[in-house]
């Protein structure tokens, strides 16, 4: 029987045969023996050492299954385990050019994405990405929340329309879908909490690292909730992430980023810092931004961008909330705060050490004449929402939720300068393959 790399390091192997498949991840050919890194298909390497005689044909990235002695052998990488081999069988013998090798700019290796996913960079982000959904399900199943999906297709914009991708549709036009949120809405007066993970798509123009144009957005949404009970949500939902992530991923995040204590250390409850206060940090480090082509110190009123963001959160060592943004700055669906007019119940958890957002949510508005007002002075076309003002019409009731982008969770979490590496294949402005 094969076995993957990280069963057959162990004590009850040594002096048995054993059998790895894989591919040849490391090859040395010395003129009596050749050195073999195998690596299998779960990510584990092992070392196997052949006669050079058996290995004249053998090249990086064939596909072999290799049978042989376990031996321990304190030289040997990765725990101290080798194979001794003995037979050794070829599935494909790649051809030598194959693209990555040690040192590669970072455009080669986004031109092949589809083999980069080999390094074990690359893998270790995959896992990372598994186990954030993994327990971001787990803590949903545990804490009784129904997972729902909605449509990717739709005629109505979440977000503001210079981010919708068009897309022709037999006859009409529509577009792909920026967030579930409304969808998620109108289930939650027959299903209560609920909670999606599913691809948002946002033609976002400009270069950054921390915009894709599609990503793994989970929202979630629920009935009589407050802004505080949406703000909890999300302190529990990243704890338990945080928490189990490292544990479970623990060699994958250190190969990474060089110290995981600032992780380990997040403790809730998250600092809550009103927009306000926000701008006056900014302001009293003298925090300038362009405005029309000038550099001019922050203001009242401004949105708070990545470098704002960078700023604000720099000397944090654990997320943040900034609540209570001006209702302009918030999309149409945001509910005014009636204890402070003309600020919207809406939170942005940004992450510490200058990551900035990860998290935007509150509480959205029930009442049917401000909303459909909202519609009107947004320029929307209130035809489309219609079916969403009926959730206003008929039972309304307080609700809120959240999304996060799960791209933006684990460019913090390891620390990965770029967005386009927390994800397998990247979709941006100026990249739709591979
Ligand atoms: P930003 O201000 O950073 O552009 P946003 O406020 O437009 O983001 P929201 O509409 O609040 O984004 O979306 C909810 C969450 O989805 C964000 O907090 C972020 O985690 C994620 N997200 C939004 N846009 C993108 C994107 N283009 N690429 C990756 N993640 C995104
Ligand atoms: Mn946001």
């Amino acid at each position: 029987m094969s076995l993957r790399c990280n069963d057959i390091k162990s004590f009850e192997y040594i002096g048995k045969r054993v059998k790895v498949r894989g591919w040849v991840h490391r090859l040395r050919k010395q003129k009596e023996n050749t050195f073999i890194v195998i690596r299998d298909d779960r990510g584990g390497i092992i070392q196997t050492i052949f006669p050079s005689e058996k290995t004249s044909h053998i090249t990086l990235e064939s596909s072999i299954e290799i049978n042989g002695l376990l031996q321990k052998d304190t030289r040997a990488p990765e725990g101290g385990y080798e194979i001794k081999g003995i037979d050794l069988k070829t599935f494909n013998i790649a051809q030598v050019d194959f693209p990555i090798g040690q040192y590669q700019s970072a455009e080669l290796l986004l031109n092949n994405r589809h083999l980069a996913l080999r390094t074990r960079r690359m893998i270790a982000i995959a896992k990372i990405r598994s186990s954030t959904m993994k327990f971001a399900r787990q803590w949903f199943i545990e804490n009784n929340w129904m997972e729902v999906t909605a449509p990717i297709i739709v005629k109505s914009a979440v977000e503001g329309g210079s981010t919708l991708f068009k897309l022709r549709y037999f006859d009409e036009d529509v577009y792909l879908s920026q967030s579930a949120q409304l969808y998620l809405e109108a289930m939650i007066f027959s299903l209560g909490p609920v909670w999606s993970l599913a691809p948002s798509f946002r033609a976002e123009k400009s270069r950054t690292i921390r915009h894709l144009t599609e990503f793994s957005h989970l929202e979630l949404e629920a009935p009589w909730v407050s802004l505080e009970d949406i703000l909890r949500i999300q302190e529990q939902l990243i704890s338990y992430l945080i928490g189990n992530i490292i544990n479970e991923r623990f060699e994958e995040l250190n190969l990474l980023r060089s110290d995981i204590s600032e992780l380990k250390g997040i403790q809730t409850p998250f600092d809550r810092i009103s927009y306000e206060k926000a701008i006056e940090i900014l302001q009293r480090n003298e925090f300038r931004i362009e405005d029309n082509g000038k550099k001019r110190i922050i203001q009242w009123g401004d949105d708070l961008n990545i470098d704002s963001e960078r700023e604000l959160t720099k000397s944090h060592s654990n997320p943040i909330f900034i609540i209570g943004y001006p209702l302009e700055l918030k999309p149409f669906y945001v509910k005014e705060d009636v204890q402070c007019h003309g600020r919207g119940l809406a939170a942005d958890m940004l992450a510490p050490q200058g990551f900035g957002e990860i998290t935007s949510g509150g509480l959205r508005e029930d009442d049917i004449m401000t909303l459909t007002r909202r519609i009107k002075q947004e320029g929307l076309d209130a035809a489309t929402y219609q079916w969403y003002l009926d959730l206003r019409k008929y039972g309304s009731v307080p609700h809120g939720g959240f999304g996060m982008g799960i791209e933006r969770f684990i460019r913090w979490i390891t620390n990965i300068e770029d967005i386009k590496d927390t994800v397998l294949f990247p979709r941006t402005i100026s990249r739709v393959s591979p």
